[in-house]
């Protein structure tokens, strides 16, 4: 048994993101046509910066989705994939619970909430040692894999690739790295980020909790980051 730390890669991103989006924005608005646009252009990257910055701001988003990107992400709960799923625009590989058997001590993830409590972390890392020797129990007497994961707990780790458009990552963003998101998937959503900043660091200023892009907190309660709309 054995709890695992959450890795998450970056394995694809456009080398030419930039000149991709300033086609898009400028094919929108230029007498030229979008082929003289992308084979002509300066690559001043600054200007090209100036006219994305201008369409983003204006909601212009489909000048975005043209960006592809994908993620390896390992060690993560399926209580968070099952949260990251459920975004529509996103697409998924997901390890397999049915063609890939369990050996030995389940690897689990464990909220840092239950980790500082050591009576609390004993009693939960029991839990898994109990589920892991029913699981192989069930494989022993020849139930599938299929059946015998009924009993693995949303701590289980799993291992996923995710692609997504970058319009679509700015909408996960602003969902999921509110405080009123989970803490894992919110980590999660946080190293999908900074690695794309990384490679693309005007995209800072997009890759923000949506109170950032509202300028007030839409939820009951505010987490003190923003005021809520009426104060
Ligand atoms: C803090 C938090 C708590 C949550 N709690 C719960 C919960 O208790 N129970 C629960 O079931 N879910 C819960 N969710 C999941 C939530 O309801 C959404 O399913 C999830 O966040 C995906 O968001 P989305 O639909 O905006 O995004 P995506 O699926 O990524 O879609 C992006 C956008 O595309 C558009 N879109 C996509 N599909 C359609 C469609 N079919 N029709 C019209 N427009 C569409 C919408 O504008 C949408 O915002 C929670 C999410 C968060 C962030």
């Amino acid at each position: 048994m054995a709890k695992k730390e959450l890795e998450v890669r970056l394995i694809s991103i456009p080398d030419n993101l930039l000149d991709v989006v300033y086609t898009a924005c400028r094919t929108c608005y230029s007498p030229d046509g979008a082929v003289e646009i992308y084979e002509n252009h300066t690559g001043d990257k600054e200007k090209m910066l100036s006219l994305i910055k201008k369409v983003i701001s204006s909601g212009h988003y489909s000048t975005i989705e043209h960006i592809q990107l994908s993620f390896a992400i390992n060690n993560i709960s399926r209580a968070a994939t099952h949260q990251l799923v459920r975004h529509r625009h996103m697409s998924f590989s997901q390890k397999s619970q049915r063609y890939v058997r369990e050996k030995g001590e389940i690897d689990y993830v464990i909220p840092p909430a239950i980790e500082a409590n050591r009576e609390l972390c004993r009693k939960f890392e029991n839990f898994i040692k109990i589920t892991s020797d029913l699981y192989q129990e069930f494989i022993n007497n020849g139930i599938k894999s299929e059946d015998a994961r009924s009993i693995l707990p949303n701590a289980a780790v799993s291992s996923i690739v995710t692609s997504l458009n970058l319009r679509e990552l700015i909408h996960l963003a602003n969902l999921r790295l509110c405080t009123r998101a989970q803490l894992e998937i919110r980590m999660v959503v946080k190293k999908m980020c900074a690695l794309v900043e990384e490679k693309e660091p005007w995209l800072a200023e997009h890759l923000v909790p949506k109170c950032e892009r509202l300028g007030y907190c839409d939820e009951d309660n505010s987490c003190g980051r923003m005021k809520t709309k009426n104060g």
